[in-house]
């Protein structure tokens, strides 16, 4: 098969296309219409079609594969392993589906899962899929703040929460950050359901508003949920950006048209069959967890690991571990979790047997080529970058390995994916750019099935944000971008984070990867700040490597030789800072807008999304005290 054909064939004739690929999954009543586009930038697909995510991901394998792995739980933080096969997992969703009714929650009430990475967590967004309830997860990391916000934005019937999360053997009881956030809501949920894993000692229930799971579901032990069919637009879920440039955006998905696109992508792209295995090393509070952990997964009838802990505990060899015992065919992680493994000795991974091992995708951030480099030539197989948005639910850029694999070209993630009619448009002119040219990527709508439909109770922010930024209607959410002769696409990083010393463009993408390829640094942040003369310069800052002991001073030297030397010497980083740790979201990104806020003494913004205060500390004493 080859990727051309099919690419052409889904952006030029994108009904028939589609229709086609409806047919993978399950309808209780096929659409009346492919797609209606009579109110853009809205539109919706599979029209009239009545489907159900739950259905897809579970009973439909009954028959076939009922006693086949459906979810792993692999836990390092509680030192357990729980296994679920298909016939399991339906029993598990439709009690809880059976608890949320009993609790009132019906079609269209929103559900809060508020929980750590486990099989329970899974189990609640298939049950609230099952009865037609959409449910929000919240990452079990962010803080009473973060979960307050997203309860008023989603006002729940219901929460479900933990009774603890548990990182790097430290016990995070929940239930006081939940008393937190509900105090501090305006819309807080009457009911809240407590899955207690013993980690917390005695729960501090709320007599009336909390209940444990446990003593809830022996009333529904066998219980038969039926099925709600929705309309295949009817909202699935809510779940919010990562909060990188400012405050996140609530993206409200939909059923068919989210089942389809998985579906695809699953053996297209991840090259995943039934009864093969996957291993995603997300967390379920973020999009790829969504997809390629829970839906994508049983969707294709494959099996599924969640892996809760760190990737360095008990040592850094653990996924891969995982990897040899399960069988794991493709595994989908982050280029910040690989430069956390790349800091440790190669052994832990060429250990074990792999002969099952096919690929390994990665997503999220720039994948800069050290790292790509080092992971591939560890593996002996090509990596593949892949490039989306919480936005957009399943791939934009990627290669398509089970359809037809093209080279990888280090520095991009491939081509655009199947539905995705992708251009690069100069940014003041508004004209598609000529190949090798700087541009902003966009998607010319509609939107492909899978795509946010709007806003969660913003129809105008989802005007606003994505579709407004030029004279035609495109959608953008800002990705700079170079598009080759061949159609390879280059992101360069964020419009915003491009750095204008005295005239010349650069992206703080292209310094980081300069500062990176010194063998000493592990990772680099490199941000714009003002300057009198020049306008802008850039300022780096760097973590190394725990192997080798490099001098900082001498290797801050030469990251800055590497630079001129690559880049010439109007990228001469001004500054630069060695430090422990960068600042982060809880989803891995680079917070730059705060470094650069805080290196030009403004306020630091929005934190409500960063992963660890004491990064940024460290970053405003380094920054007083000079490099
Ligand atoms: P917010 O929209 O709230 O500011 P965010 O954009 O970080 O946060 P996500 O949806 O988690 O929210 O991330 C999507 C963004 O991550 C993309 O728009 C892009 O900037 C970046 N990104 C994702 N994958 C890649 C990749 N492979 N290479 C380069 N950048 C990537
Ligand atoms: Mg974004």
């Amino acid at each position: 098969m080859k990727y051309e054909d099919w690419y052409r064939r889904s952006i030029e004739e994108p009904e028939a296309f589609w229709a086609e690929q409806a047919q993978a999954i399950h309808w209780h009543r096929q659409p009346d219409r492919i797609l209606d586009y009579s109110r853009p930038p809205f539109r919706s697909w599979f029209v009239g079609g009545l489907t159900n995510l739950c259905y897809n991901a579970v009973d439909r394998h009954l028959d076939e594969r009922g006693d086949q792995l459906a979810l792993v739980g692999w836990s390092t933080e509680t030192d357990s392993v729980r296994e679920l096969t298909y016939r399991e997992l339906h029993r598990e969703v439709n009690t809880f589906a059976a608890v949320l009714q009993a609790q009132g929650v019906g079609r269209g009430d929103r559900v809060v899962i508020y929980m750590p990475h486990t099989l329970d967590a899974a189990i609640a967004m298939l049950a609230c899929a099952r009865i037609g309830a959409i449910h929000s997860v919240v990452f079990g990391g962010f803080a009473a703040h973060n979960l307050a916000v997203r309860i008023d934005d989603a006002r729940p019937r219901v929460l479900v929460t933990a009774d603890a999360g548990i990182r790097g053997g430290k016990v995070i009881p929940f239930l006081p950050l939940v008393n937190d956030a509900l105090e501090r809501a305006q819309h807080p949920p009457e009911r809240v359901v407590v899955v207690d894993r013993g980690l917390a000692g005695p729960l501090p229930l709320r007599e009336g508003r909390d209940a444990r799971y446990a003593d809830l579901r022996r009333d529904h032990e066998d219980a038969q949920v039926p099925v709600a069919w929705l309309e295949s637009n009817e909202p699935s879920y809510i779940l919010y950006t990562s909060g990188t440039t400012g405050r996140p955006k609530g993206v409200q998905r939909d059923v068919g048209g989210y089942a389809v696109a998985l579906a695809l992508s699953m053996w297209s792209v991840y090259d995943i069959r039934p009864g093969q295995v996957m291993f995603s090393t997300s967390d379920i509070g973020w999009v790829v967890g969504h997809s390629y952990n829970v839906y994508g997964p049983l969707i294709a009838g494959a099996t599924s690991i969640l892996y809760e802990g760190l990737p360095t505990s008990p040592d850094p060899g653990i996924w891969w571990r995982i990897v040899e015992k399960y069988g794991v065919r493709t595994m989908f992680s982050s280029p910040t979790a690989l430069r956390v493994l790349k800091k440790h000795d190669a052994s832990f991974i060429t250990d074990r047997d792999l002969s099952k091992f096919e690929h390994l995708f990665l997503a999220g951030e720039p994948l800069d080529e050290p790292t790509a480099r080092w992971i591939s030539d560890v593996l002996g197989k090509p990596v593949i970058d892949n490039y989306w948005q919480t936005e957009t639910g399943w791939p934009v850029l990627t290669l398509l390995p089970g359809l037809d694999m093209k080279p990888v070209r280090l520095g991009s993630p491939g081509l655009p994916n199947l539905g995705y009619h992708l251009r690069v448009i100069n940014e003041v002119t508004g004209e598609d750019a000529p190949a090798g040219e700087k541009g902003v990527l966009v998607i010319q709508p509609p939107l492909p099935p899978g795509c946010m439909t709007t806003v969660w109770g913003d129809d105008q922010r989802f005007v606003d944000s994505y579709f407004s930024h030029f004279r035609e209607l495109l959608y953008s959410s800002l990705d700079w971008a170079i598009r080759d002769q061949d159609g390879y696409t280059f992101i360069l990083g964020r419009t915003d984070d491009v750095i204008n010393v005295a005239g010349h463009r650069l992206g703080t993408r292209e310094i980081e990867e300069s500062v990176s390829s010194h063998p000493a640094v592990a990772e680099a942040a490199v941000i714009g700040v003002h300057d009198e003369v020049k306008g802008q310069v850039p300022i780096v800052f760097a973590t190394l490597k725990r192997i080798g002991g490099a001098d900082p001073g001498e290797t801050a030297e030469q990251m800055q030789k590497v630079v001129v030397e690559q880049l010439g010497g109007v990228a001469r980083p001004a500054r630069i800072y060695v430090v422990g740790a960068l600042p982060k979201t809880r989803s891995g990104k680079l917070l730059r807008r705060s470094l650069q806020a805080l290196a030009e003494h403004r306020d630091p913004g929005d934190l409500s999304t960063l992963d660890d205060p004491a990064a940024l500390e460290e970053i405003r004493r380094a920054l007083e005290d000079g490099p």
